[in-house]
């Protein structure tokens, strides 16, 4: 049964990072906003490295730093970054080197679970529902979902698209997000209870793809593998072949001599994607719907903060006037072709360091396209 429709000011799609992070912004300057989206659940979700960058937004949102959203069982900070890339000798790069700080792993679901009970607390209005139509009057969109209340209508005369990847309004208002390379990524999570183990992020290139592993609180360990679609699929197929070739890849050192899986292996996109539109009249999109990074890079949740709290100064400034509100859209849209373009040049020159698989189909498609 259909119940009445939720009227706000202006409607947020998507209770990711950027989403609540959007959210609390606008909150935080009177607007009646609302969120609406499936929310995370109790299980791993990937992007469990938090760049100590992000303490600057989470401060503008109100946040005195990142205990006062997880308890200190939550975070393990982060020592030092390990690769192997372009060479099979590791180098070692100390956090304290890093002027910012080493940033944090985390257990990204209970980061956002907790970000989202804040924006509650703080009187955001959430709706768990999966978005399933859009119709545009003209001067109001109305967004059909339906969750575990039923079904539910949002009126609004603005838009927030902050589904991540899948770019829903996006997709419906510009078309599909451009995508300038081919990579998957296969994610495994498995208990660590080692007593010593470092909490060291390791990074090494082989010749079909790179792995990626890092320990997380609660004695738990990310491990991931990017690559075509074929070499993802094998591994995806076979929790055993996986962790065999992580430690016949040269991660033996890294990972626990017995593997025991928290959860199935999860396999997703892991290309670089730029939505063809970033905002229109009346809506924009923040997060991984407007632009999406390649893993290597650890900026997506930077950029869901960054890009939340661009886009609420945009929204705030064009509600001033007609002139005001092209030229606040317009400084968004470039802020993020920015990072864009500053985070392609950044990964061309990664990619381009690794000359010893340069002929490998799958190096062949992260540089050519580069
Ligand atoms: C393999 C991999 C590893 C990564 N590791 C890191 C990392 O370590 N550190 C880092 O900073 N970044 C990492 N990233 C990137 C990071 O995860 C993303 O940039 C980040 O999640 C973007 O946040 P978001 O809120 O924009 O989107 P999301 O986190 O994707 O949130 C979007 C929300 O919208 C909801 N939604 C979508 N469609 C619908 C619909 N139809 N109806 C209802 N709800 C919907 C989803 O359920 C979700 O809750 C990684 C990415 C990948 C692919």
């Amino acid at each position: 049964m259909a119940s009445n429709p939720v009227n706000a000011e202006i409607a947020v799609l998507g209770v990711g990072v950027a989403g609540i992070a959007a959210a609390l912004a606008l909150k935080q300057t009177g607007l009646d906003v609302c969120l609406i989206g499936e929310a995370v659940g109790n299980g791993p979700k990937v992007g469990e490295y938090l760049p100590a960058s992000v303490l600057r937004p989470l401060r503008a949102l109100g946040f005195s730093g990142l205990d006062a959203i997880l308890g200190e069982q939550d975070v393990l900070p982060s020592t030092a970054k390990m690769s192997a890339w372009g060479s099979e000798t590791w180098a070692y790069q100390d956090s304290l080197r890093d002027p910012e700080g080493g940033g944090w792993h985390i257990l990204r679901h209970r980061f956002e679970q907790q970000l989202m009970h804040h924006a509650q607390s703080r009187g955001v209005e959430i709706h768990r529902a999966k978005l399933l139509e859009l119709k545009d009057n003209g001067a109001e969109y109305r967004v059909r979902a339906v969750g575990d209340g039923g079904e539910i209508t949002v009126q609004s005369p603005r838009l927030i698209d902050a589904t991540g990847r899948k770019a829903w309004l996006v997709r419906r208002l510009a078309g599909a997000p451009k995508q300038t390379n081919i990579q998957m990524a296969v994610i495994a999570w498995i208990k660590d209870p080692r007593p010593t183990v470092a909490r060291v992020t390791s990074v090494k290139s082989v010749k079909n793809g790179w792995w990626y592993t890092a320990p997380l609180p609660e004695q738990q360990r990310v491990v991931a593998f990017h690559g075509l679609a074929d070499s993802v699929s094998q591994l995806y197929k076979s929790p055993d072949r996986f962790l065999d070739q992580a430690r016949g890849d040269g991660l033996k050192d890294h990972l626990p001599d017995r593997a025991e899986f928290i959860a199935p292996l999860q396999s997703c996109d892991a290309s670089v994607r730029l939505s063809p539109k970033i905002a229109g009249k009346r809506w924009l999109a923040i997060g991984d719907a407007a632009l999406s990074f390649d893993p290597l890079s650890s900026q997506g949740l930077h950029f869901a903060f960054y890009s939340a709290l661009k886009a609420c100064d945009a929204i705030c400034e064009a509600s001033r006037s007609e002139t005001r509100r092209l030229q606040a859209m317009e400084v968004y849209c470039r802020q993020v072709s920015d990072v864009f373009k500053s985070n392609q040049r950044t990964r061309f020159m990664f990619y381009n360091q690794e000359h010893r698989f340069r002929d490998e189909p799958y190096w062949r498609e992260q540089c050519n396209r580069c």
